[in-house]
């Protein structure tokens, strides 16, 4: 309807033009080069059209000649494309079958097809992944580095690699580049920081920590806990270097960041007991021995008299007891000076309550040796040995990550390199 109505107006215009021009006739004359026309206005306009057309017409050829190359390109690099993307698709659909071999053939192809590795990338490190090829995704990673959009998950897969590879100091370096770019990342401030503690980075470490903390980065890490374990760690190294000044201070730091890192407090209180100030000593152990008693507390608490008689040790024992009547670590201590001070009674009553919160071996071994010392029983001596096999194992440092026991404490687990994870139990 539209157009019926712009054809009936542009015939109206043209027939009124015409109309008009036939009422105004009249005559030109053009001279040129000798040459003389002459002719009348509508034959010279009608002239006009017919050139202005079949310019118009000469244009359009000549574009349809010359372009034809770049055309012929474009759809070209429009076909390449459209195959990239059926191969890129096709690859997804492998990897989501599971077939490896044709997910790295597709990926290469559509590697090839799109030249475009921010798309492509992905695809490519599922299909390495898959296959288990080590170099290839290594490379695959690499080339993520390079971009910016991709940078970060360049450097995450390089640290994931160099870990499975063992390959500790690479993992650290690509760690770092990764917190730089994504702070908040999950998971990654954790592993940050445990290889920083074990490379020693102490400043390093600390920065981690404060960043991921302003991130909320660390889920299930109690914060206090890891800032305890820089101290420590720092406190150990100052030691190491015969910087007591240096390792009491940070040991102290420690023990105020989280009061039930034992190891701290055992420092700290050796490192005091050394200068002397003896009583500030005992206040940590007692102290930390009421919320996380630990028989490094027990060992720590009788060296702070290492002149005392048999007795004194006693009385010294019954003063840890009392702080925490409930653990039988106190009760052992306890028990072994009341045998060394040959106060049979005493002894007897602090390896049953021993015995009842928890039969160890180490327990049942006194109370034979009880029964040798107090009544020459060898006998009863026997019997309480045969219950070894009903003996509940020593408490040991574990690691809550990898379950690698250990007898000393230490920042990292030996076993798995987690930090913080080594719990007494
Ligand atoms: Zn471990």
């Amino acid at each position: 309807m539209r157009r019926l109505l712009a054809f009936l107006l542009i015939t109206a215009i043209v027939v009124a033009g015409a109309v008009w021009l036939a009422d105004r006739p009249g005559e030109v004359t053009i001279r040129w080069q000798g040459w003389r026309a002459d002719t009348s206005v509508p034959v010279l306009l009608a002239v006009l059209v017919v050139l202005v057309a079949a310019l118009s017409l000469l244009g359009r050829l000549l574009r349809l000649v010359f372009g034809a190359p770049g055309r012929f390109l474009a759809a070209r690099r429009a076909r390449r494309t459209r195959k990239g993307y059926v191969a890129l698709s096709d690859g997804l659909a492998a990897v989501a079958a599971g077939d490896s071999r044709q997910a790295a053939k597709l990926a290469r192809r559509a590697d090839k097809l799109l030249a475009d590795s921010a798309v492509t990338g992905l695809l490519s490190v599922q299909a390495a992944q898959m296959s288990g090829d080590a170099d290839a995704l290594r490379s695959r990673f690499q080339a993520m580095t390079e971009r910016s959009e991709t940078a970060y998950l360049g450097h995450r897969g390089l640290m994931d690699q160099a870990l499975k590879a063992g390959e500790r100091k690479a993992a650290l370096d690509h760690g770092a580049r990764a917190f730089t770019l994504q702070p908040g990342a999950e998971g990654l401030a954790a592993g940050l920081f445990e290889l920083q503690l074990e490379a020693g980075q102490w400043p390093e470490a600390a920065l981690t920590l404060a960043t991921a903390r302003r991130h909320s980065a660390l889920t299930g890490d109690d914060p206090s806990r890891l800032r305890a374990l820089l101290l420590f760690a720092r406190a150990e190294a100052a030691q190491a270097s015969g910087d007591t000044a240096s390792a009491l201070s940070l040991a102290e730091d420690a023990r105020d960041c989280d009061p039930s890192l034992v190891p701290a407090v055992v420092l700290a209180a050796a490192l005091l007991g050394a200068r002397g100030k003896l009583r500030k000593a005992a206040a940590l152990i007692l102290s930390a021995f009421k919320t996380a008693p630990h028989p490094d507390l027990v060992a720590q608490w009788a060296a702070l008299g290492p002149n005392d008689s048999a007795l004194e040790r006693v009385k010294r024992m019954q003063k840890l007891v009392e702080a925490n009547p409930a653990s039988p670590d106190g009760h052992m201590g306890l028990a072994e000076a009341a045998l060394a001070a040959k106060l049979w009674g005493q002894a007897r009553t602090h390896l049953d309550k021993a015995r009842d919160q928890r039969p160890t071996l180490r327990t049942l071994t006194l109370l034979a040796r009880l029964e040798r010392e107090e009544r020459k029983d060898e006998a009863a001596a026997v019997a309480w040995l045969a219950k070894a096999g009903e003996a509940k194992p020593e408490s040991a440092w574990t690691c809550g990550s990898c379950g690698h026991p250990a007898s000393v404490f230490s920042v990292n687990c030996p076993a798995c390199h987690a930090a913080g994870r080594m719990e007494w139990r």
